[in-house]
């Protein structure tokens, strides 16, 4: 696939099934098609895809590795300020960054992204806020829960999530909007369903915790971000209101150390 027409038509067809997928997913769960947004994923494919896709109309793209992610947005609002425009009101995409957060990226990510989905530390919270530029609004954030437990994921724990949240909530530059997962892999829908519903149970948590707390700062916490390509029907079932979904959209992912495709 090279040419820009043949890839916009293959994107266009993959968003059009996907879409269709969570249409129906949020109809068998009794709920509204609009309550769920669709984030693409697009870590380790180039501009010419995301333009692609953008142009199919997808408006909200997720990257995981900072400096593979602005080298991007850049190139895009370069080629396409319709879509991809910096300065204030210009632009119609939403840059959310989804990949593990690293204290010597986070000035880079809060002068770049509209939303960070990753944070799992109050000091990483902390220099976001900090590190937010005053001309832009305040980041949308997401806290990472780690509900499968296992070593090599980041994300805090179950229990850590309701001090967190209670943290980050009141920081001048940011916005508390819900919690973000990333569950083990399951191949029954049964045990994804456990997964997601596991998640829920912590911004549920979080979200009454807000609630009691003086000064509103719950007030935007609405955003369940949970569901992958293969187990999105499950995480709409248990409630996700953002769904990231990367190879369904882009196709199989280049393997790891493979140079990025332009
Ligand atoms: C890559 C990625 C996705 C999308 O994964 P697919 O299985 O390709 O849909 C979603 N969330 C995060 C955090 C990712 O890194």
């Amino acid at each position: 696939m090279n040419g820009s027409y043949e890839l916009l038509e293959h994107h266009a067809a993959n968003l059009e099934a996907v879409r269709r997928r969570i249409t129906q997913a949020c109809a068998a769960a009794g709920r509204a098609p609009d309550s769920v947004t669709l984030l693409a994923a697009s870590k380790t494919f180039g501009a010419d895809h995301v333009i692609a896709l953008a142009d199919a109309g997808q408006r909200s793209f997720g990257e995981n590795y900072a400096q593979e992610a602005i080298a991007k947005l850049e190139l895009c609002a370069e080629r396409r300020p319709d879509l991809f425009g910096r300065s204030p009101g210009a632009g119609a995409c939403g840059w959310h960054f989804i990949g593990p957060l690293q204290s010597n990226k986070t000035r880079a990510i809060a002068t770049h992204f509209d939303w960070v989905h990753s944070v799992d530390r109050e000091k990483l919270a902390l220099r976001l806020s900090q590190q937010r530029p005053e001309e832009l609004p305040a980041l949308e954030i997401c806290i990472q829960v780690n509900v499968s437990d296992e070593d090599s994921k980041s994300g805090c724990s179950p229990v850590e999530a309701v001090a967190l949240a209670l943290a980050v909530a009141p920081l001048p530059r940011l916005r508390l909007r819900g919690v973000m997962a990333i569950p083990a892999p399951a191949d029954e829908p049964q045990a994804q369903r456990q997964a997601f519903a596991a998640v829920r149970t912590v911004f549920e948590r979080c979200r009454s915790a807000l609630a009691k707390e003086p000064g509103g700062h719950g007030a935007h916490f609405d955003t369940l971000s949970m569901g992958m390509s293969a187990d999105l029907e499950s995480a709409i079932a248990e409630g996700a209101t953002i769904v990231r979904v990367g190879s369904a959209l882009f196709g199989a992912r280049p393997p790891a150390g493979q140079a990025v495709e332009r």
